[in-house]
């Protein structure tokens, strides 16, 4: 299959890389890394990013204009989005070939070649191996957003899917120059905003005895803190801090009324949770949504029983 997808990428002249809406960092750093890296091994091939552009990662990347015309020829690659409805720019299927990269559980196996890793950390992760498997140079620009998507999905080298084949890739891409200290510390810093919102979700976060935990953030409370819903990024890991803390949801409301579940959780398995509520992901960090406030209760309940069950699938942290 990697062979194929060498293929594609050397028959297509015009390609265009598409990854998922509310882009993190490893959306980010996989789409444009994997688009650098065309770009320098084959200088003559006309790439294309798309997608909307969000301010919080502007220091990382920016989008292309991409006309519909574009596509009439194009080989679409889409990195990192596991489903069609969260591709971002619903054109990906306008093209003549499409390319699906991802670490996602495969749960909607589109695209004439559908490639997925769930064992890599992170869809950068993917795409460093494929470029070091096609032989192709990397370059400082291609590194830095790469070794960014690693650093995100792993939480800088935190969470249970940092592997050694994830230290040895970033061991890898830090040979190329650029300054590794610079984005820690740009993914390490939030404003004061954030950190006010932080301490209203320490503040108000509910907790049971086993460590299931959950907020909610209502558009009033983040209008008060002058934030939005893409800001809620930021501070999404910010329960599990909490040594007791197992497992955690936490319900965004949306302008229009529901509420978007962003589902955590240290060992305990709950992307099944999210799946019966309009959602899925990753085992430990899946997202959601939820229709009501009822909704967001049976989600908190589900979330509590996983800890009365006594056989309940865990991934162990090493
Ligand atoms: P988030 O809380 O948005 O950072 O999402 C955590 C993980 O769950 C990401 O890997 C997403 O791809 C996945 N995810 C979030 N929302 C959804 C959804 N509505 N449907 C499927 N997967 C989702």
């Amino acid at each position: 299959m990697i062979k194929q997808i060498l293929e594609k990428i050397e028959a297509y002249h015009i390609i265009i890389i598409h990854r998922h809406q509310r882009p993190d960092p490893d959306a980010l750093g996989s789409q444009v890394g994997l688009a650098e890296l065309i770009r320098h091994n084959y200088p003559e091939k006309i790439v294309k990013v798309t997608g909307t552009d969000v301010p919080n990662l502007s220091w990382l990347a920016q989008m292309d204009q991409v006309a519909d015309q574009d596509y009439e020829a194009a080989l679409v690659i889409v990195t990192d989005t596991a489903n069609r409805p969260r591709i971002d720019d619903d054109r990906y299927d306008q093209g003549q070939y499409l390319i699906k990269i991802d670490h996602h559980p495969n749960e909607d196996p589109y695209g004439d070649i559908c490639y997925v890793d769930t064992t890599a950390s992170s869809a950068s992760e993917i795409i460093t191996q494929l470029a070091l498997s096609f032989d192709w140079q990397l370059s400082d620009t291609a590194a830095r957003l790469l070794y960014t998507g690693i650093v995100g999905d792993t939480g800088r080298f935190l969470y249970p899917a940092t592997t050694s084949r994830t230290l040895e890739i970033a061991a890898h891409l830090r040979t190329y120059e650029f300054d590794f200290a610079a984005i820690s510390r740009q993914m390490d810093s939030f404003s004061l905003p954030i950190a006010k919102l932080q301490s209203y979700v320490f503040d108000q976060l509910q907790m049971d005895a086993n460590g299931v935990a959950y907020v909610t953030l209502t558009q009033e409370t983040l209008k008060a803190f002058g934030l939005t819903d893409a800001d809620t990024a930021a501070i999404v890991g910010s329960p599990g801090k909490i040594d007791c803390v197992q497992t955690w949801a936490i319900f965004v409301e949306q302008p229009e009324g529901h509420y978007r579940v962003r589902l955590r959780s240290k060992e305990k398995v709950i992307n099944q949770i999210a799946k019966l509520h309009d959602g899925g992901g990753h085992p430990l960090a899946s997202g959601a949504n939820s229709y009501s406030l009822a909704e967001n209760q049976t989600i908190y309940q589900e979330l509590q029983a996983l800890f009365q069950e006594k056989e309940t699938k865990t991934l162990s942290k090493d």
